[in-house]
Parts: structure tokens; sequence; C-alpha cells
């Protein structure tokens, strides 16, 4: 009885426990919380999405711009010929005016002539009155009151030179209102051009600004599609924004996980102890599959197909799965990375024993040997890399007994 009533007292105090742990241990919080860099490289690929989609925006935004640029200097181009139609316009007036003022000069003119024929036609009326009341004129009077031959001839001519002289003042002044009426309808007919020219202007004028409200309903609604696009820029800015302080977060997170695992100080040698000759060594090589010159960034070590690789030194998984794009010869590979800033690579892996985001301890196994990738064999390739330096492994096991492959023939590398 005592017995069991201490047992379920101590396993109410574990339960207790298990049920706070969660919340408040060290160990436990990193996990529940845990940031993975598959996390952060969504975020990255929707930043990048985001990205991509406002260079998509500028493009269009550049493009409405260069419209509106380009309906605003037809926009321009139309206000100059309104502008020198006006000025057209102007000139006909001033001509029409002009017209205006020389048709009413003609017309004075005229009625001068025509007041000084009539004029001139009472004057000889009252010139023959006068003579012929003095009972001088009478043309038949003349002729038979004239007391001889001569003096009939002078008085013939007198007459005579009366009559001629009138008529020419008269043929003149008529002549005159011929000249005046034919330059006045010579100058009606040139304004009644003018008139026409001017109605012309105004048809063309009509006709650039129905042009001009067109074009101004263009740049409206290119106005209209301008504030769009910047507003959706806006939009997207304040996401990448968001985004990026979010990834940053997520970021220093995922770092300070990496720094929490505690990291030894040295290296352990990724492969079981026998895998100690190196095939290849890193730096200037030939390279095994493409046979073109390069830097060969790790150390080969050759081994059976599922050997065991180990974990060089405890720290967190940042990548787990088959090499895509430009790490695709690395074939299915494992990057750990360490509290102190360092990460190491696994490559070729024939299958991959960890998963990304798990933090694993020196030595834990992490993935087998193969040949996937770009590979001429079993073999694991294997990186130390401080930030994003590649260092040279061999450095890490100076204490180590290691052998390197020259021309077929194992070589102590020490
Ligand atoms: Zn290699």
């Amino acid at each position: 009885m005592k017995k069991s009533k201490l047992f379920r007292r101590a396993l109410g105090l574990v339960l207790a426990a298990v049920m706070v742990l969660p919340m408040t241990g060290p160990g436990m919080v990193i996990e529940s919380s845990a940031v993975t860099q598959a996390e952060i490289d969504a975020l990255k690929s929707k930043s990048s999405t985001i990205a991509s989609q406002k260079k998509e925006i500028q493009e269009q935004l550049k493009a409405v711009q260069a419209d509106k640029s380009a309906a605003m200097k037809k926009k321009q181009l139309l206000e100059d010929q309104i502008d020198l139609i006006r000025q057209e316009i102007a000139n006909i007036n001033e001509q029409i005016a002009m017209y205006d003022q020389l048709i009413t000069e003609k017309t004075a003119e005229l009625e001068e002539a025509e007041e000084a024929e009539k004029a001139q036609f009472e004057l000889f009326c009252r010139q023959m009155r006068y003579m012929e009341e003095q009972g001088e004129v009478s043309y038949w009077s003349i002729l038979f009151s004239s007391s001889d031959f001569a003096e009939l001839l002078d008085n013939y001519m007198m007459i005579q030179e009366i009559i001629e002289y009138d008529n020419r003042v008269i043929d003149d002044l008529v002549a005159l209102q011929e000249k005046v009426t034919a330059d006045r309808t010579a100058l009606e007919g040139a304004q009644a051009q003018q008139e026409e020219a001017k109605a012309e202007q105004m048809a063309a004028q009509d006709e650039l600004k129905a042009q001009e409200a067109e074009v101004d309903k263009l740049i409206a609604e290119i106005s209209a599609q301008e504030d769009v696009l910047e507003e959706m820029e806006e939009e997207l800015n304040k996401a990448a924004k968001e985004l990026d302080s979010q990834i940053k977060a997520k970021e220093r997170e995922y770092a300070s996980q990496i720094a929490k695992v505690p990291s030894e100080s040295g290296y352990l040698w990724p492969l079981p102890g026998g895998y100690n000759t190196i095939s290849s060594l890193a730096g200037g090589r030939i390279h095994p599959v493409t046979g073109k010159p390069g830097t060969h960034a790790g150390i080969d070590i050759p081994a059976p197909s599922g050997t065991n690789i180990y974990a060089a030194k405890s720290g967190v998984v940042i990548h787990a799965a088959k090499g895509t794009g430009s790490s695709w010869s690395y074939g299915n590979y494992v990057i750990v990375s360490h509290s102190d800033g360092t990460s190491t690579l696994y490559a070729h892996m024939s299958r991959i024993g960890c998963k990304q985001g798990q933090v694993v301890k020196q030595g834990e196994v992490i993935g087998y040997v193969g040949t996937t990738g770009r590979s001429t064999g079993n073999h694991l390739h294997f990186e130390v890399r401080k930030g994003s330096t590649r260092m040279d492994p061999v450095n890490y096991f100076k204490d180590k007994t290691l052998y390197v492959l020259s021309r077929g023939k194992k070589v102590s590398l020490w």
C-alpha cells in the first residue's frame, strides 16, 4: 500500500514535470520553436517571387510611362499646330478687315464719281439753259442768228467745245466709275477668298481640337493605369520589406539555434578509421569526369557503397537533399552548420541519413557513401567551409594518419 502510494505520487510528479518541460526545458524549447532552413528557403523564394513581380510591374510602368510621354508629345504637337492655325486665322481676320476698309473706300470713291458725274451733267444743263435763256445758245438760234458764216462758225465752235468738254468730263467720270467698280469687285473677290480660307482654317482647327481631346482622354487613361501600377509597386515594396524583416528574424533565430548546439573544438574523420586514403586533394586539379582544369573544393575519400558517413562536428543539418541546378554534381548531399561559424559538406551519398533542421552530434551517422551526382566511383567528397570560404579539409586532421594516392601509389600525407 505504502509503496504503491509513493509510486503514484512519484508518477504524478513526473507527469507534472513532463507537462511543464515542453514549455520551460531548454532542449524542448529549441525543438518546438525550431526554425528550419526549409522555412527560410521558402520565405526567400517568396521574396524572389515578389522581386520578379516587382520587376515585371516596373517594366509595365516603364512602358506605360513611355506611352504617356509619347501622348504628351503628340498633345504638344497638336497644341503647336493649333497655335499656328490660330495665328493664321488672326492674319486672315486682319486681311478681311483690311479689305473691308478698302471696299468702303472704293464705295465712297464710286459715290463721289457718281456725284461728280451728276454734278457735271447738272452744270452742263444749267449752262445750256442759261445760254438758251440768254438767247445765246439755241442750237438753231446760234446757227441762224449768226450774222455771217464766220460768226456762225465761231458760235458753232463754241457750242461744240462746250459739248466736247462736257463729254470728256463725263466720259472720264464714267471710266473712273467703271474702274472703281472693277476694283471694288476685285476686292470683294479677294475678301471672299479670305473668308473661304478662314473657313478652311477653322475646320482644321476644329479637327485638331477633336484630336487633342482624344489625346487628353488617352493621357487620362494612361495616368490611371500608371496610378494602379504605382500602387501595386508600393504594395509589393511593403510586402518585400515585411518579408525581408521576417527572413532576417528567422535567420537570426536559426543562427542562434545553431549557436546553442555545443560544438567540439576538433573535427572527427567523417568515415570509419580504415578509410583514410585520399584520392584527390583540395585545390587545383584536372577534373576526373570533365577532364577540365578546376579547383577541387574538398577532398575525395574512396570507400565502399553504404559505408557510414559521420558528422565531423556537432551542429544543425542545413541541407539534406539531392543537389539541383548548379549543385547537381554533388548528388545526394548534406551540409552541417556548426556553432563556430564553420560548416561541413558530405557529397555523392548513396542515401541520406538525416533531415534538414535536425540537430546532429559529432560522430552521428548522417548518410552513406555512394556515387550519386558527378562521380566516377564510390567515395565521399568532403568539404569544410568557414562562412562561405572553402578551407582545405586536411588541415583539420593533422594528427591523423592519412594517405594520398599519387600515381596509383599510397603515400603518407604528413
Ligand atoms: Zn570531390
